[in-house]
């Protein structure tokens, strides 16, 4: 059968030549935030070169095709897109000139197995509530209770954000008057919140079934960021028109609109820095390029660890301040094809979410022990999620096919000792333990979709090995660092570096997900940009007073 989609590569290849000399701006990674900032900085006329290592822009929001199917890899659902006041959805309509289009995932947009339990959450804060009280009639107070402490973080999670850019004497002021209003389970994990409202473990485990969204399980998350995906999806799921890719394709205009340019198969060596501040970058074909301002959405860990050179004296402390954070949980993703429409197949556009028991942590610790897997390893949590089936432009572009994927999180020691060796050639042993894996992760699909049985005409599974090579985490990392409550204390995770010219971007600045790493990128380009900067900061965050 002919495939007549497009190729869903985007970006320009990089080649030297191809570069101008006079950038505003360098953006490293293409990751959301990264082509965020860039668009933001492109609207206030700057010309900016963003940089990607990888064959195409995008980083987690990237596509890919092989074998006449395509794939997204970090962008199942998104929420607070479905209504245009949204701050998620305007800033979404700012950086790609409304082109980025939406569709509704349904009602039901995330349903979670807990043994033999199953739940739906459903989309509509009203709908939600009711779902939690249908589920669990005799515990309405604690459900209210807790959505309310959820609404009190999300307040107090906006000033923790705009503290990020303002300068430190202000915020002091600002700590002193929010000293004693700032809720107390905004420094607690999400268990520690949850027990003292109801000790229905049940309930907890379906309050906190999304887990996997941050990659802690309750006991080890904080609050903050178990309240700000709960409430990022309250008002359901929504998908890409066109696929994750059309993200990138839809932003790359505008950075092009001034004169900038997003670069594919561009990997830095290292930020160059004269007299203590960033002047440009070495790239790995040992090319200079300068400019005035550098951007790294790279994660804090490249950048301090790998991007700059030691013997600066603000980089020992930054190294300093890694020992505060962790790096985030590995996965395995199965991407599977499927010669048959998802209509005929009956997937449904709800995301799946598969646990063992309630016991969340309990599976944790002993998958934590285990550092060579074998067939007996519980997985804490397997999560299948149906791209065809979401985006209604699949089966114009590839017409009589299904897609689906399956993420579990993994051990990177599982698969270290085959870190140096070449993509794609890794050896048999590699290749057996990848199959022993998708044997597992097909076993919870035919589990729960059992016409799916037979059906499956290709698939293969990725690692931690494959987020390091197409994305740069070393171990894996798909959410950056933690989001314990450690993290929400790091006041040095904002985009001004004491690196005078140097600026940062993406998941580890505000928090992992798509819309978190785009609003750093907002907000390290409100920070650039000083009085254009408060300008959009006004556009976005209050459209009906901005001009
Ligand atoms: C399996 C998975 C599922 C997910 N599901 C969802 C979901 O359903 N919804 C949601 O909202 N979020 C989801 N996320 C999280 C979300 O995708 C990320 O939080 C977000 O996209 C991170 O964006 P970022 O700006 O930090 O950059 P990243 O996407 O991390 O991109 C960073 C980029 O920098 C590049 N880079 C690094 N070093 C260099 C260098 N030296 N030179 C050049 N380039 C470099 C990398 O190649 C990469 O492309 C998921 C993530 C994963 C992995």
């Amino acid at each position: 059968m002919a495939i007549t989609a497009s190729t869903i590569r985007v970006g320009k290849r990089y080649r030297h030549p191809r570069l101008d000399q006079d950038y505003d701006a360098i953006v490293i990674g293409s990751g959301i935030g990264g082509l965020a900032s860039a668009a933001c900085l492109s609207k206030m006329g700057k010309k900016v070169c963003v940089l990607e290592q990888h064959y195409t822009a995008g980083g987690f929001t990237h596509s890919y095709e092989r074998n006449g199917y395509e794939w997204d890899v970090g962008v199942h659902y998104i929420g607070d897109v479905g209504h245009t006041k949204t701050t998620a959805r305007r800033l979404f309509d700012y950086i790609t000139n409304d082109k980025l289009k939406w569709s509704a995932m349904d009602k039901a947009f995330d349903r979670i197995f807990i043994g033999k339990e199953t739940f739906n959450l459903n989309s509509g804060k009203v709908d939600y509530r009711q779902g939690l009280i249908d589920a669990f009639p005799e515990e309405e107070a604690a459900i209210d209770e807790y959505l309310k402490r959820m609404h009190s973080v999300k307040g107090a999670m906006q000033t923790h954000t705009l503290q990020k850019i303002l300068p430190s004497w202000i915020n002091r002021i600002i700590d002193l008057l929010i000293k004693h209003k700032r809720p107390v389970w905004f420094q607690q994990t999400t268990r520690e919140v949850l027990e003292d409202i109801t000790d229905n473990q049940m309930l907890i485990a379906l309050m906190t079934s999304q887990w996997g969204d941050c990659g802690m399980p309750p006991a080890e998350s904080s609050f903050v960021i178990h309240s700000l995906i709960a409430q990022h999806y309250m008002h359901g799921g929504f998908y890409p028109i066109g696929g994750a890719a059309e993200i990138a394709r839809t932003i790359i205009p505008i950075i092009q609109a001034s004169g900038g340019e997003v670069f594919t198969y561009a990997s830095v060596e290292k930020i160059i820095t004269d007299k203590k501040t960033a002047v440009g970058v070495l790239m790995a074909d040992g090319n200079t390029i300068k400019a005035p301002i550098i951007i790294s959405n790279a994660g804090v860990f490249n950048t301090f660890t790998k991007l700059l050179d030691n013997t600066l004296p603000q980089v020992n402390d930054y190294q300093k301040n890694l020992t505060q954070v962790t790096p985030s949980m590995g996965s395995i993703c199965l991407y599977i094809g499927i010669q048959d429409s998802a209509e005929n197949l009956g997937l449904p556009k709800t995301n799946f979410w598969i646990y063992p028991n309630e016991h969340y942590e309990q599976v944790c610790d002993q998958f934590q022990k285990d550092i060579v897997y074998n067939d007996n390893i519980t997985l804490p949590m397997v999560y299948i999620s149906f791209p065809s089936a979401k985006d209604p432009d699949f089966s114009r572009r590839y017409p009589g096919r299904a897609t689906i994927e399956i993420v579990a999180p993994c051990r990177h020691e599982w698969f270290a000792q085959w870190q140096n060796q070449p993509w794609g050639n890794r050896g048999e042993d590699y290749e057996a333990l990848k199959q022993a894996l998708s044997r597992r992760l097909l076993k919870e699909l035919y589990d729960k979709l059992p016409q799916l049985r037979g059906k499956i005409d290709y698939y293969e599974l990725s690692t931690t090995l494959s987020t390091d090579f197409f994305c740069r985490y070393p171990q894996g990392e798909i959410y950056g660092i933690d989001h314990d409550p450690q993290r929400f204390k790091q006041t040095w995770l904002k985009p001004k570096t004491t690196i005078k010219g140097l600026y940062l971007t993406g998941q580890d600045v505000v928090t992992c997900g798509v819309v978190g790493a785009m609003m750093a990128g907002l907000i390290t380009s409100v920070k650039i940009g000083k009085l254009q900067g408060l300008k959009l900061a006004k556009a976005i965050f209050l459209p009906s007073t901005s001009t």
